[in-house]
């Protein structure tokens, strides 16, 4: 088995998936993960736990395949990861846990752990969950993203009373409304949503804290609150044109598409169905966006300031989109977006290079003298990150945030606010779910750590 090489996810061909949202990726069939499980040699010291942040219990779960347990694979996850289908499909494997993996230079490559993780969940049959003898606490939750599901499964688990509150009317965060069908089912989603709720946590949804209800209210009723409300409000480029028809944050594109079918002929809100879309940006978000928008019929150019190299997407994401005929127009940057009668007709753009790296390592884009052009489309969608919502900041003055809006918390979650703990994208912008489940588990530690007063 030194030898081996990774087992290559079985995927759907490109015809195929363009013409459909169905799910790109089709997971290994029991043969396949036994053969992939096989390759994972049972380090000790398991390097790979280390880039876990949650700190899965790699090379066990991975024992369990081995003896064909997909059950007591999925338990061993559990224990630390409470959305184990959905880490296995989107979380950033090959820059964590597989980036350490001792096979990854030269034994064939790093196990597919993430592949592992989908087929352990995907596989599983048991569906029981105890449920602990309540504690008497009682936390409220804002938002129903990864943090938020996190933190109140894992209170659930410790026996206090975990109420969760969605401004939507549906829970999931961006699980739901950004990340498209065809990378994460949605039914698969409502799945470990369900086994959450099955803990005992309950959902309220259409419920908007800071509007409908107060944090200050909640405090009366609950013990603690945690702010899991995530980076929804998206930037844009800031340019002239962008009030024209046809341009769409990815945020709006992604979610009415998503969440509000707003592509169907019978949609209550429908969207408009450009044939030229031109997509700003080369994260996963453009990546999701420039692909939904083929799957919808149109001829996608992703416009991206820097080159291939920088473009901060999943190396699969960008393949796929490359494979499913997205153009990339790279080192370009829009300067204007043209219209006529109020409608999208194209982009001004002026070519770029890249000059000495920035602070973060980067190399600065740099614009080319005399170099403006202009791109044909009928369709704008700005994919250039988001920073919180501010209306939570705006109800509650005295919790503390950055110039960003972000909500200033210590590693554990303590906000300014005594019992309001924050964690995920609010804490820390656009980032990704790992992370987010990340912080909601360590805020659910504290927050009984600090309400039973048995702080480490
Ligand atoms: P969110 O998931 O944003 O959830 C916040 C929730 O709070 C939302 O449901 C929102 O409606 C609700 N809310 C907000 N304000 C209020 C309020 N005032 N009252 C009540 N409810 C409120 N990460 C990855 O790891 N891999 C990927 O492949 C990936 N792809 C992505 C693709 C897209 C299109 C996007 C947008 C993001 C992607 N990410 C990816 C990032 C990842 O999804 C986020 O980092 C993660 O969802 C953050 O989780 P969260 O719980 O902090 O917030
Ligand atoms: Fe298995 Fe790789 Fe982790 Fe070693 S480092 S236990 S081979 S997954």
């Amino acid at each position: 088995m030194l030898k081996a090489s990774r087992v290559p996810m079985p995927t759907r061909s490109a015809e195929e998936r363009i013409r459909c949202f169905d799910e790109v990726a089709l997971g290994y069939t029991p043969q396949l993960a036994l053969e992939e499980a096989s390759r994972c040699l049972g380090c000790k010291n398991a390097p790979c736990m280390s880039g876990c942040p949650v700190g899965v219990r790699i090379p066990d779960f991975i024992a369990k395949l081995k003896q064909g347990d997909a059950d007591g694979a999925a338990a061993v996850i559990k224990g630390d990861n409470n959305l184990p289908a959905i880490c296995g499909r989107v979380c950033p494997q090959e820059n964590q846990c597989e980036k350490l993996c001792v096979r990854r230079e030269k034994l064939g490559g790093s196990v597919a752990i993430g592949n592992l993780e989908r087929f352990a969940a995907d596989n599983a049959t048991a569906t029981s969950c105890a449920r602990p003898e309540p504690c008497g606490l009682k936390v409220a939750i804002v938002g129903s993203g990864p943090a938020s599901l996190s933190c109140a499964a894992d209170l659930a688990k410790c026996g206090v009373e975990a109420t969760i509150f969605e401004a939507l009317h549906k829970a999931g965060g961006v699980l739901v409304y950004g990340i498209p069908e065809f990378r994460l089912p949605k039914a698969l989603v409502q799945k470990e949503i369900d086994q959450i709720a099955a803990l005992g946590v309950k959902i309220v949804k259409n419920v908007v804290i800071g509007k409908t209800l107060f944090i200050d209210e909640l405090l009366e009723q609950y013990d603690a609150v945690f702010i899991g409300s995530g980076a929804g409000l998206p930037s844009f480029l800031g340019i002239e044109g962008e009030n024209l028809n046809g341009v769409y944050s990815a945020n709006e594109y992604l979610t009415r598409v998503n969440l509000m079918q707003a592509f169907k002929e019978d949609a209550v809100t429908p969207i408009l169905l450009g044939k030229s879309v031109a997509v700003v940006g080369a994260g996963n978000v453009a990546m999701d966006s420039a692909r939904t928008a083929r799957r919808l019929g149109a001829d996608v150019k992703l416009v991206y300031r820097r080159s291939r190299a920088e473009m901060p997407a999943r190396a699969e994401e960008i393949e796929h989109a490359e494979e499913e005929g997205v153009e990339f127009v790279l080192l370009t940057n829009p300067v204007k977006i043209l219209g006529e009668e109020g409608k999208v007709t194209g982009m001004r753009c002026v070519q770029m290079r890249l000059g000495e790296p920035d602070q973060s390592g980067r190399r600065r884009p740099v614009e080319v003298e005399g170099s403006e052009h202009d791109i044909a489309c009928d369709e704008v969608i700005v994919a250039l990150g988001t920073t919180p919502n501010p209306i939570i900041k705006q109800s509650m003055p005295s919790l503390e945030t950055t110039k960003k809006g972000t909500i200033v918390a210590d590693e554990w979650g303590r906000t300014s606010v005594k019992r309001v703990y924050a964690g995920g994208d609010a804490i820390t912008g656009a980032a990704t779910v790992i992370l987010a489940m990340g912080a909601g588990k360590r805020a659910a530690r504290a927050i009984i750590d600090d309400l039973c007063g048995k702080k480490d």
